[in-house]
């Protein structure tokens, strides 16, 4: 039988962690979920709160707090360009204290710890596709920096905790990723665009609409956190998890209406600072070091977008800043 594991997920009623929760509840781990909710909904964990083996917190990872656990995924930190501005000053609190305190109870505890890290390490990126070995190209002051900056010191402080206190450490960067459950306001390009073509609006596109994403759907992004967390122990990554497909932001406004049936046409909006103009995972090394890649393309995973967003109330959902 597998071993059972008492596993926290910061950040674990969010759209990702939630999921993740869902997986690791499913597996019979022992699961504690870790949320402040400031940019979720405690609906997204309550079917699993009926479940003996999980339990929620409400606490933020600002302040420090003892648990005893095995593994932890650090997950907590607003991840919509429109979150993460609101407060940025707490953006980078988070990240960083966030990590500093998860990264102690780690070493006490000597459990194993991931973090969720992200592409806008890599920041307007120079080289395409991206490896892990580039350093990046973030504007250090820009409206972007509370999260890309925080994420970058973040890293730093997982590798510098793994060299010095050996504690091991695993981090992942994410690159864009949607599905179910994603927060309908958070403002970001796939939520916008299907809540906008459901109800028959424009679709706003943000400059030309030539910048383009990779977007990986939430199941193979959780599959990708599963095998980083059980990775052997010298490969501590970081390790892109993205799909290698690239669209421009109109192929996906455009996807999206064919796929809704919507008649809304395509509107033109400035383009916000600092919007990196081409992001797209090479994922060569996760491919090597964790047998893993995408499965799903983007046509299936945004029909079952879709559908969920169909399926809800979007009125329950607070507006576009928490
Ligand atoms: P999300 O906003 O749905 O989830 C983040 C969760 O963290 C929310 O539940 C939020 O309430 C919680 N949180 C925020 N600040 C907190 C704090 N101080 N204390 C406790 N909880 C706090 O976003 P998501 O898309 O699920 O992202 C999850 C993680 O993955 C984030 O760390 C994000 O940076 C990273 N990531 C996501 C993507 C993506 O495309 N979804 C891309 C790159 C990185
Ligand atoms: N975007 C857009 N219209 C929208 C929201 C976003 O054209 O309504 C663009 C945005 O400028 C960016 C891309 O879509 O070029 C992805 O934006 P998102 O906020 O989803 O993620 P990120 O920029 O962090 O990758």
């Amino acid at each position: 039988m597998a071993l059972i594991k008492r596993i926290l997920v910061t950040g674990g009623a969010g759209f990702l962690g939630s999921h993740l929760c869902e997986r690791l509840v499913g597996e019979g781990h022992d699961v504690l979920c870790l949320d402040n909710f400031f940019t979720s909904q405690k609906s997204n964990v309550t079917h699993l709160l009926a479940k003996p083996n999980f339990e929620l917190i409400r606490h933020d990872v600002t302040v420090p707090i003892n648990l005893e656990v095995d593994e932890i995924y650090n997950l907590a930190c607003p991840a919509a360009p429109g979150h993460y501005q609101y407060n940025p000053i707490k953006t980078m609190k988070t990240s960083v204290i966030g990590s500093i305190n998860m990264l102690g109870m780690a070493k006490r505890c000597r459990a194993k710890i991931l973090q969720a890290s992200t592409s806008e390490v890599y920041g307007d990126p120079e080289i395409h596709p991206q490896v892990e070995s580039y350093r990046g190209s973030v504007n250090p002051i820009g409206p972007r920096a509370c999260y890309d900056e925080g994420k970058r010191a973040a890293e730093t402080l997982f590798v510098d905790y793994h060299r010095m206190n050996k504690v091991n450490v695993r981090i992942v960067r994410i690159f864009n990723t949607y599905g179910p459950r994603m927060h309908p306001y958070d403002g970001r390009v796939v939520s916008n665009f299907i809540r906008q073509a459901l109800a028959g609006e424009d679709i706003t596109i943000f400059g030309d609409g030539e910048q383009t994403r990779s977007f990986c759907y939430r199941d193979d992004l959780i599959e990708g956190f599963i095998r980083m967390m059980a990775a052997p122990d010298d490969f501590i990554g970081p390790v892109n998890i993205g799909n290698p497909g690239e669209f421009t932001i109109r192929e996906l406004a455009e996807l999206v209406i064919e796929l809704t049936g919507a008649k809304s046409k395509l509107v033109q909006r400035p383009l916000p600072a600092d919007d990196p103009t081409r992001r797209r995972p090479d994922i060569t090394l996760a491919k090597a070091k964790l047998k893993w890649e995408p499965k799903v393309p983007l046509r299936e995973g945004l029909a079952e977008t879709i559908k969920w967003f169909k399926s809800i109330n979007i009125a329950d959902y607070r507006a576009p800043t928490p």
